[in-house]
């Protein structure tokens, strides 16, 4: 089976050539003319410097605001583009369009065939743009544009095709077994649920985007995307593309702003009947709550701490290589990253070592350059964050085996660098072993028999992924029953092709999306049961 990886496969090491941040900010629509649509022109540029100005997609209509929020590189703070900001009553109007697309039905009972062709359009739109969403991908969020080109644009691709395929096979309606003393007959229809509402992290927004948007409008839903603050420029591209492709009005809408405002108001929305949450575990919590207030149909995909797990039989050269890409890949910042290493205690110093060597070759840099193996963290906050993880874990007594500290000077003078962190001696109980720190930090923890491993592995709130490392297929595969997670991976990381589940256990989330039941996700099922009309009623009141 083909494999497609959520992000850069470190067997195929593909170059992607892009704008270099160093040289100014990424111009990625204004170099084409600019467009008008219902008469509003969608990316003007900003007045205050010249990048471009992006706008939010309601009802159709590309919509401006008076308040705008500034996009800035993570490598560089240079400005790379302004946003409309939203606001409630632009998240009301939103839902409106949404719900108005819905109840037209211009979407809902379209042919799926004919569905399945506006999705598969905007696919190739989006394929055909690879390079520069690449490029834009990675200047608003600093993912190094090696990861980006075939992780982002690629996988997103990918899946828009595959859903659109389920859109026409789908089984909207089938017929059931009779039943009953009359031969009735059953049907089981599957219903678009309605309003769908999608909020996005900054981290991988258009795959993310993507595995919300493309089941929800396969079956015929309509969906109010909220993105990130600071991260909304993919998904609004694609939303210029599903426009593009002939995706009628008001059934994608994105509104952009703060997630604390127009995410807690879109999961508390009573015409919103389904939310898709993708973020931290906190706030998927608050999520729940609000949404429990109208008893929304909810998915969460939340935090995770995965244990990436080395067996004694394992090749060490290819086992380094793996847990490296597991962990570090965008600079731990996914939420399926392999963050604890288990090693054996006899394969530990070996291990540690090779580990130490590797990732003190990593080229770390400008994102937008094909050579960057590692680039900086989201933010200032983030980068905050991380070190406050690791002055907690040298005060607990985990081990600073290396890195551990922000990089400075040259290059590293702007943006936000953490460099790459490996702690040793760290036992599960220590708050770097047990919370998502989402950086670039390594925690190596050991185990002396296979039982303890899966006890560490599985000692953690969160459930979401793992790895194993063996060549032993037999055992590898019998630990893997035993991992308490949504993914394990044997000899891989970051694997996640369309056809598969995707969620967490536990804390780490609810519901599954990216497989072909995230269309269950998406739809209501009906029972209708037809007793011949002539047959005596089933009534225990006839006598
Ligand atoms: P976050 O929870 O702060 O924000 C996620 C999204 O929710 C953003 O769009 C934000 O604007 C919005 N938001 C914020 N407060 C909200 C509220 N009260 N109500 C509704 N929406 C709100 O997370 P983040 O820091 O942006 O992203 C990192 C987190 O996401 C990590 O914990 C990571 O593990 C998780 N994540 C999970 C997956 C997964 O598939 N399980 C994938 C990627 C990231």
């Amino acid at each position: 089976m083909q494999k497609h990886h959520l992000l850069f496969n470190v067997k195929n090491k593909q170059r992607y050539s892009a704008p270099l941040l160093r040289h100014g900010p990424v111009r990625y629509r204004h170099q084409r003319p600019l467009k008008k649509a219902n008469g509003v022109v969608m990316n003007k540029l900003s007045s205050a410097e010249k990048v471009p100005h992006a706008l939010m997609y309601i009802d159709g209509k590309w919509i401006d605001s008076a308040e705008q929020d500034e996009i800035r590189s993570p490598a560089t703070e240079q400005l790379v583009a302004t946003v409309a900001q939203g606001s409630i009553p632009l998240a009301d109007q939103a839902v409106a369009a949404a719900k108005k697309a819905f109840d037209s039905g211009v979407w809902r009972t379209m042919h799926p065939h004919q569905r399945a062709q506006i999705l598969l359009k905007a696919a190739d739109r989006l394929e055909a743009r690879s390079e520069e969403l690449a490029a834009l991908a990675s200047a608003e969020n600093g993912m190094p544009i090696r990861i980006a080109g075939p992780g982002v644009i690629g996988v997103s691709v990918d899946f828009l095709r595959y859903y659109a395929r389920l859109s026409s096979e789908y089984e909207y309606e089938v017929e059931g077994p009779r039943f009953g003393p009359h031969e009735s007959e059953g049907i089981i229809r599957r219903e678009p649920v309605g309003v769908c509402a999608a909020i996005v992290p900054w981290n991988v927004p258009l795959v993310l985007g993507m595995w919300k948007i493309a089941p929800a409008l396969a079956v015929g839903n309509s969906v109010v995307v909220k993105p990130d603050r600071q991260a909304p420029l993919t998904l609004i591209e694609f939303a210029r593309e599903l426009e593009a492709a002939g995706l009628p009005a008001g059934v994608l809408n994105i509104v952009t702003g703060e997630g604390a405002v127009i995410g807690a108001h879109l999961a508390e929305h009573p015409d919103v009947a389904k939310i898709a949450f993708t973020g931290s575990t906190v706030t998927g919590r608050d999520v729940m709550r609000r949404a429990s207030s109208t008893l929304k149909r909810v998915t969460l995909e939340l935090g995770g701490k995965a244990p990436s797990i080395v067996l004694a039989d394992a090749n060490i050269n290819l086992a380094v290589e793996g847990v490296i890409y597991g962990a570090l890949a965008f600079s731990g910042q996914i939420c399926e990253s392999g963050t604890r290493l288990l090693l054996p205690r006899i394969l530990h110093d070996e291990f540690v070592d090779r580990l130490v060597h590797r990732i003190s070759e990593l080229r770390i840099g400008d994102p937008a350059s094909a050579e960057t193996d590692l680039g900086p963290v989201f933010s200032a906050r983030q980068k905050e964050r991380i070190l406050a993880y690791i002055e907690t874990g040298k005060a607990q007594g985990a081990t600073l085996r290396y890195g551990g500290t922000p990089l400075k000077g040259g290059d590293f003078e702007q943006g936000h660098w953490v460099q790459p962190t490996i702690f040793t001696n760290v036992t599960s109980d220590m708050t770097i072993a047990r919370e998502e720190i989402f950086g670039p930090v390594l925690c190596v923890i050991k185990y002396d028999d296979i039982d303890e491993a899966i006890q560490i592995a599985n000692d953690s709130e969160y459930g979401l992924s793992a790895g194993i490392w063996s060549e032993d297929y037999e055992l590898a595969l019998a630990v893997a029953r035993r991992i308490q997670a949504g993914t394990v991976w044997i000899n891989d990381w970051h694997a996640l092709p369309p056809g598969y589940p995707f969620g967490g256990y536990k804390q780490s989330g609810v519901g599954r999306e990216a497989g072909d039941s995230a269309l269950a996700q998406y739809t209501e099922e009906k029972f209708i049961a037809v007793a011949p009309p002539k047959a005596p009623s089933s009534s225990p009141f006839v006598r």
